[in-house]
């Protein structure tokens, strides 16, 4: 049976000329990038050079991008290092109730530090007003942290609106652009955007490497403190190899983003199309702001987890973020913010593409999709 992987916000395989990059870097130019010798030289110029591939990218300067542990250790950071450095400014952080738990876990932290976080709500799509930002600033308020895209449902945010207020208001912006950066056109300058984070394993690079864009005139401090790595922003030997491998991913999927993109969402409106044509079948998400590989989908009468199970059994691997997935048991964060009850939530499912995937596989989903929720609905304890 062939095996369809549909979790590619989830993660994604490295990919054959990210893993090739890589390879010297483990063996013979192992070096650490602060030693003096030529091995280290030559760890420290491969390095400046990623640096420079990624910032270019997203219009920055290769001094402002802190290569990180991943996404989590970029939000933490971000959040964590500009609210104590500006606590002499202010107190208040604005962010919004559908966050990647790297960043509401850090805000629930700070507010036992003695900061104030207002979580903005979201429309029925997921989308966040940019008035409501505006209507949230107080003269306390030191950073604006707001996700460029969501994992969950795949909805695009309003960032470049919400730069510009927050510039306004000389307020600063933090986005975590991780289900976005190599999949949507970044321009840190032109949106405003004065912290960004990124992470390397859902671009087709390695796991454990990421980083977080820094623009010079921001006041952050670091969180690991140590021998002064990364601008003293982040202490620490560099994963040169994960960072190799990371530049390469991110260069790879710059070039093919256009016409990849434009691919993934030929299949993603397909599969919402005929996925709509199910009885009981509601999409999760904005309609077109979103993400060209994200389809997400509650049924009425559906529990998440066995459909998963049935999915798999298919050769399917899909997510459900009803998050029974993980260890809690409580609803989606995200999907109770667009509106859902704990039924609803429960009985969503999650399709991420990716660049593997063919029409074949989708058409493969479609046959097999529907079959799985009749006969999941002849059993359903649900009442519907
Ligand atoms: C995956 C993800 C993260 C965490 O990134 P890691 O590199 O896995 O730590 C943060 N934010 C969003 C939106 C993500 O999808």
């Amino acid at each position: 049976m062939k095996k369809i992987y549909l979790d590619h916000a989830a993660t994604t395989p490295v990919r054959k000329e990210v893993l090739e990059a890589m390879r010297l870097y483990f063996s013979e130019k192992f070096g650490n990038a602060s030693s003096l010798h030529s091995f280290g030289k030559d760890a420290k110029e491969a390095l400046s050079k990623s640096r420079k591939t990624i910032a270019k990218i997203i219009n920055a300067r290769a001094n402002e991008i802190i290569f990180t542990s991943g996404g989590t250790e970029s939000n933490n950071l971000a959040i964590k290092g500009v609210a104590f450095a500006n606590r002499d400014k202010g107190n208040h952080i604005i962010t919004s109730k559908i966050e990647h738990p790297a960043i509401l876990k850090p805000c629930k932290w700070l507010e036992k530090q003695g900061f104030k976080v207002t979580y903005l709500n979201v429309d029925k799509y997921g989308v966040v007003n940019p008035k409501d930002v505006e209507k949230a600033i107080t003269k306390n308020t030191i950073l604006v942290s707001i996700m460029h895209a969501n994992n969950e449902i795949g909805t695009i945010e309003p960032i470049a609106e919400i730069g510009k207020i927050c510039k306004k208001h000389k307020i600063l912006f933090h986005t975590d652009a991780v289900q976005s950066f190599g999949k949507l056109p970044i321009n840190v300058k032109k949106m405003n955007i004065n912290l960004l984070s990124a992470s390397s394993h859902k671009i087709y690079g390695p796991k454990g490497v990421g980083m977080l864009y820094v623009n010079r005139k921001v006041n952050i401090e670091p969180i690991l403190h140590g021998g002064g790595h990364e601008y003293k922003l982040r202490s620490g030997t560099e994963n040169v190899a994960g960072i190799i491998g990371f530049a390469k991913a991110v260069e790879l999927a710059t070039k093919e983003m256009k016409k990849e993109g434009e691919r993934q969402i030929k299949l993603r409106n397909k599969l919402i199309k005929e996925i709509s044509k199910i009885k009981d079948s509601y999409l999760n998400g904005h309609p077109t702001f979103r993400l060209p590989n994200n389809i997400n989908f509650w049924f009425k009468g559906v529990e998440g987890e066995s459909l998963l199970l049935r999915l798999d059994e298919k050769g399917i691997a899909a997510s459900t973020q009803s998050a029974c997935s993980s260890s809690s048991l409580k609803p989606s964060h995200v999907l109770t913010a667009i509106g859902l009850s704990h039924e609803q939530s429960h009985g969503s499912l999650r399709l991420t593409l990716g660049k593997e995937n063919t029409e074949q596989d989708i058409n493969h989903v479609l046959e097999v999709l529907p079959q799985i929720i009749n006969s999941l609905r002849k059993i359903s304890p649900f009442k519907w």
